[in-house]
């Protein structure tokens, strides 16, 4: 038996958890620089204002009904989703963080009753965290990510698919709401006459793998009851990791850009720590001008280290240096990026032969910013950070109008 756990409105779930007056209310939560709704509560949805409609299109309407309007914080809802992954991970046998706020698992042979099991990690996810998730079981993924959508309109919030009930679940299931199934399948499949998941693994399975090609089959198998999908409790490691930001003003002066770069860098080092990995090398770009007038483009830069590096300090050096390096003053900068690249597994790095001075001194720095990292875990991302950072007017910052003073 498999299941799938899914944060309810995820985002918006998260905003409530700090802001526990919005719990009544209808709230949706935006994009990064207040682009589109990227989250919606249940009365939102009862609305009808869909997913991804851009924001500015619907400002008035939102603001007649008394929707509650806040700008993402990526930043808090993954420190968020890691809490709740590492509860989680403490009731599953094998677990895959699919997404930011679903993961499948595999029961424990001790869950004797999947139901009960289920709604007991429901409870305590709700109790210590204070995030509603719904949870479907079943055989299959496909089959599981079905009863976590019945899950959640129902009060339990947990659902399972068995050989017993099957049948009536996929008789009820519009083949767009199928996972793996996309809007043009759906056409495809509406053309022949299949509307239902029922009426889906009705069909001959040659058919479907001619048509639909294997992973059509597979889907339709998965939907039968036999698992072609198994967890994936590894996730590969990354080959490079890329944190780029638009700023929410143009940057004009080098410590400005500066700065900037670094607050990037930091968050890309935190993931190369998080994945046991070691970077051969940096690139960084910056953007400057406006698309619409004047002069624009892009200068880029690469950076190589002698031996792979890990911690904060090294990292930011090397991505300052290059900032010095290639800032010119008089453009107006609005986008940064910096990618981390050329991975070794950092718990199996050769030592340097003939500097232990050097090796020394830099499996301090990573000691201290994996301590860093772990204090950051349990005390929230920002317990510790450069020094360079604090300051006050972060100008790098996405334009976030819906801040909640402004609510
Ligand atoms: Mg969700």
């Amino acid at each position: 038996m498999l299941a799938l756990c899914d944060c309810n409105n995820f985002f918006v779930s998260c905003e409530r958890l700090y802001r526990p007056e919005l719990r009544c209310r209808p709230v949706v939560v935006l994009s990064s620089n207040d682009g589109c709704v990227v989250s919606r509560s249940d009365e939102v949805k009862a609305m009808g204002i869909p997913m991804g409609q851009p924001y500015f299109q619907i400002q008035g309407l939102l603001r007649k009904k008394g929707v509650v309007v806040c700008s993402g914080s990526l930043v808090m809802y993954k420190e968020i989703s890691e809490k709740v992954m590492r509860l989680l991970s403490r009731f599953t046998g094998e677990m895959e963080e699919y997404s930011i706020d679903e993961a499948f698992f595999s029961l424990p042979a001790a869950a004797k009753d999947p139901l009960e099991y289920v709604s007991g990690i429901r409870a305590t996810i709700e109790r210590w965290i204070g995030i509603p998730v719904s949870i479907g079981v079943a055989a299959t993924k496909t089959l599981s990510k079905l009863a976590t959508d019945m899950a959640k309109k129902d009060a339990s919030g947990v659902r399972q698919i068995t050989g017993g009930n099957a049948r009536d679940m996929l008789d009820a299931t519009e083949v767009r709401d199928i996972w793996g199934i996309g809007r043009k399948t759906a056409e495809q499949l509406n053309r022949h006459g299949i509307f239902n998941a029922g009426h889906f693994v009705d069909r001959d399975p040659v058919w479907v793998k001619k048509r639909f090609t294997v992973r059509g089959l597979m889907t339709q198998l998965e939907l039968k009851g036999q698992p072609c999908m198994p967890i994936a409790a590894e996730t590969a490691a990354p080959k490079s990791i890329q944190v780029s930001r638009t700023w929410g003003n143009v940057l004009e002066s080098l410590g400005d850009v500066s700065l900037a770069m670094i607050d990037n860098v930091v968050k890309a080092a935190r993931q190369l720590r998080q994945n046991h990995l070691a970077a051969g090398g940096v690139s960084v770009f910056l953007r400057y001008g406006y698309r619409h007038h004047g002069e624009c483009g892009y200068i880029t830069t690469d950076i190589y280290f002698d031996s792979p590096a890990q911690s904060d300090s090294e990292l930011i050096g090397a991505v300052k240096s290059s900032i010095d390096k290639i800032y010119r003053p008089g453009l107006g900068y609005t986008q940064g990026g910096v990618t981390l690249r050329d991975f070794s597994d950092a718990r199996f790095r050769q030592r340097e032969l003939f500097s232990e001075d050097a090796s020394e001194r830099r499996s301090k720095l990573e000691r201290f910013s994996r301590a860093a990292d772990e204090i950051n875990g349990y005390f929230g991302r920002r317990a510790i950070f450069p020094a360079s950072l604090a300051v006050k007017d972060k100008k790098w910052r996405p334009n976030r109008k819906r801040l909640p003073e402004n609510i």
